[in-house]
């Protein structure tokens, strides 16, 4: 059977990642998170305290993103330490929104993630995938849901890692994001004219992935 691209685009907190990571354990196909790449150059500049435009994009060559697999699960490295934990937090989340608004920054990793394309066989997520990374992706989704709902959903997840987050804070958060997405110079998020909607919303993660499945499915 023939390989494919899967892109997958949508805001943030959507279940991108939770369904990319199902699609590509059904398809047999190799999962990339490209947020988890961003967030780890943010980190990278949180860490050494760079916050200029000039500097960051003048780091960039010291920094080598990777994936490593720990206990069957992705996690992301920056030069080569494992820093899946650490990206996981608010303050890396912001800082990867605010730097994925310069161009360098991302033709820095476009490159790398369509290199990863080469071979087919991948499910890739993000923003820009459909549009920008594999513009010929033979599949395209483009998932949303609610900003209350998405809000609800972060706010859970913090939550389960013993944080103690204010709803009205992560629900703030999750519109300026989108709003920074949506409306910045560089390769905004949008959904390509050949994506497919999925609004998640209403469905349960069962619904949702029979409704994957299927598409996917139907594009091999
Ligand atoms: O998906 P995640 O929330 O982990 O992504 C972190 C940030 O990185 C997003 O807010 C978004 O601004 C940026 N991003 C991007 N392009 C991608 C993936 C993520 O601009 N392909």
């Amino acid at each position: 059977m023939n390989k494919i691209i899967v892109a997958i685009d949508g805001f943030s907190s959507c279940g991108k990642s939770t369904i990319a990571k199902a699609l590509a354990k059904y398809a047999g196909y190799t999962y990339v998170d490209t947020g988890a790449m961003y967030r780890a150059i943010a980190l990278y500049m949180l860490r050494k305290h760079i916050t200029d435009t000039p500097e960051i994009v003048a780091a960039l060559p010291k920094i080598q993103v990777g994936f490593v697999l720990t206990d069957g699960a992705q996690h992301v490295t920056l030069n080569g330490e494992d820093v899946e934990s650490q990206i996981r937090t608010l303050e890396v989340g912001n800082r990867a929104s605010e730097i994925s608004t310069i161009k360098e920054v991302r033709a820095f990793l476009v490159a790398q993630q369509q290199v990863m394309g080469e071979q087919k066989g991948i499910v890739m997520d993000g923003r820009d995938i459909g549009t920008v990374v594999f513009p010929k992706a033979e599949l395209k989704l483009f998932l949303t849901a609610t900003p209350e709902v998405r809000a609800q959903r972060r706010f859970d997840e913090l939550v389960e890692k013993g944080e103690k987050p204010d709803f009205k804070a992560v629900l703030e958060d999750v519109n300026a994001r989108d709003y920074r997405d949506t409306h910045r110079a560089e390769s905004p998020l949008r959904q390509a004219e050949d994506a497919i909607v999925v609004d998640n919303s209403n469905l349960t993660r069962e619904q949702q992935m029979e409704v994957i499945y299927d598409l996917f499915d139907r594009h091999q």
